[in-house]
């Protein structure tokens, strides 16, 4: 019993209050990114496991621990995905847009699963708000997505700190490679055992690694900046005056290697400090490699992925306003004695709906009272009742909820006469928001639950 009434660990219901901040969140994104160029591309919840296994990378804690991956009814392995890189990648070869112009840029806001342990700001089904730019080497594409990214994130008034370093392409990291498998294969016995597994098969992975042994040894490795080849070295300078010239305030952390095993040359977190332990909101990269790893021609690319339940939860830290859950603008009452008032209650709401007012009127049968009841509830700016008496005279009083004003209106003029009345209001009501203010600004306080007293 108590499992189909609980959701699975690590998920979370998003209710109305909740997801209107969500959809604020990706919206906000999604709009900023689309004045970038980016268009919305959408990819499937599942891919084919070996997908992840090539892209993400077989040797990463996301392949190895802590993928969704389950065999279909006809055998074939699939998995949910824990990112949202590899499926665009994938797209982007599947449908031959390499040929187009480059670069091709996509914007997503997608679930992804991981089984991680769950805490604040961890998830197993979490939402990402993601970027990729395919097509292009030069270091003006990684500035631009860190731009992007850095825009949604002030946009909501979040303090983050954003990191930034290099780890090479392939030549130059090889050579680092070495060096740090020499220094950790003299400490070994302070490795976890993953990362002593690592040692062999990616040594760069136990600088990303969580457990406090690892990471206090990894603060003393070898570092990769020291290793860079001239034009890697090249590219990072590039970035960097270019994120100067944008105005763009970072700091060089070499022990940033990111998660995923695509990433080449630049890669970039940004942490906010009011999140604690999970601090970071966005993380992204170039990643060179990856298309033709997947087996499309070598194409050049970057991105970004944003957690969308931690921009939320640095937003609401940051005191940043959201936009309010919306209350009807009209809620329409009427005797439920008589259907005739009824229906026409029912084609008033019709009516505003068609005008993309949001409108509400009873569907549960109730009295007028409990009527009026429900749409102060729901926050509703005008009421209107409409019974016997307003059907034969052709018109109804409106109630302005908030001033308790009532206006008398002709039926037949109702959708044009509520528009009035609410523009009306809309204008007045942020007047008094101002007004009430600045009288609390001198420590007065004439809001309806207000004590009144200076
Ligand atoms: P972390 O270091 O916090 O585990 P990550 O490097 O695994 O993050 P990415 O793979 O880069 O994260 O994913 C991009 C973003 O998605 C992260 O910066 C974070 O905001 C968010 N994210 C990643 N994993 C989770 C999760 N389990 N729950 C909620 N958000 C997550
Ligand atoms: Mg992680």
């Amino acid at each position: 019993m108590a499992l189909i009434t609980k959701a699975p660990r690590g998920t979370a219901d998003a209710l109305p209050g909740d997801s209107c901040r969500l959809a604020e969140i990706e919206k906000v994104a999604s709009e900023t990114a689309s004045t970038y160029g980016f268009g919305e591309i959408r990819t499937p919840v599942f891919e084919h496991t070996e997908l992840f296994d090539r892209g993400v990378g077989g040797t990463t804690d996301v392949v190895q621990k802590e993928m969704y991956t389950f065999d279909d009814n006809s055998g074939r392995s699939l998995s949910l995905r824990p990112e949202g890189t590899a499926g665009a990648a994938r797209a982007f070869i599947e449908h031959g847009l390499f040929n187009e112009p480059a670069p091709q840029k996509f914007r997503y806001g997608i679930s992804c699963f991981r089984y991680e342990k769950p805490q604040s700001g961890r998830l197993r089904e979490f939402h990402q708000f993601g970027v990729e730019s395919f097509g292009s080497a030069h270091f003006t594409a990684e500035t631009e997505v860190i731009e992007l990214a850095s825009r949604i994130i002030g946009w909501f008034g979040i303090e983050a700190v954003l990191r930034i370093n290099s780890i090479g392409c392939r030549e130059c990291r090889g050579e680092y490679r070495a060096a740090l498998k020499e220094y950790f294969a003299a400490h070994t016995d302070s490795l976890c055992d993953t990362c002593k597994g690592r040692l062999e098969t990616n040594p760069l992975r136990i600088l990303d690694c969580k457990n406090p042994e690892c990471h206090e040894l990894a603060a003393g490795a070898p570092v990769i900046l020291d290793y860079l080849c001239d034009d890697c070295r090249a590219h990072f300078e590039g970035v960097k005056s270019m994120l100067d010239g944008l105005g763009i305030k970072y700091e060089v952390d070499p022990m940033i290697v990111r998660g995923l095993d695509y990433y080449t040359r630049t890669v970039f977190e940004f942490v906010s400090p009011v999140l604690g332990a999970q601090g970071t909101v966005c993380g992204g990269g170039r990643y060179d490699g990856l298309v033709e790893e997947l087996g499309g021609p070598p194409t050049p690319a970057c991105g970004f992925g944003m957690g969308l339940e931690r921009m939320l939860l640095a937003a609401e830290r940051s005191g940043y306003e959201f936009s309010r859950p919306e209350a009807p603008d009209v809620f329409v009452g009427y005797d439920p004695s008589d259907p005739a008032a009824m229906t026409a209650a029912a084609r008033l709401v019709s009516e505003l709906r068609d005008s993309f007012f949001y409108a509400d009127f009873d569907v549960c049968s109730r009295s007028v009272k409990a009527q009026m009841k429900y749409a102060g509830k729901k926050g509703a700016r005008f009421t209107a009742v409409i019974g016997g008496r307003e059907l034969e005279s052709g018109e109804v009083s409106v109630k302005n909820m908030r001033t308790g004003e009532q206006t008398p209106v002709r039926l037949d003029e109702f959708c044009e006469r509520i528009f009035g009345l609410i523009s009306d209001d809309l204008v007045s009501s942020e007047l008094s928001d101002e007004v009430a203010g600045e009288l609390a600004e001198r420590g007065i306080d004439i809001r309806p639950d207000g004590d009144g007293k200076e």
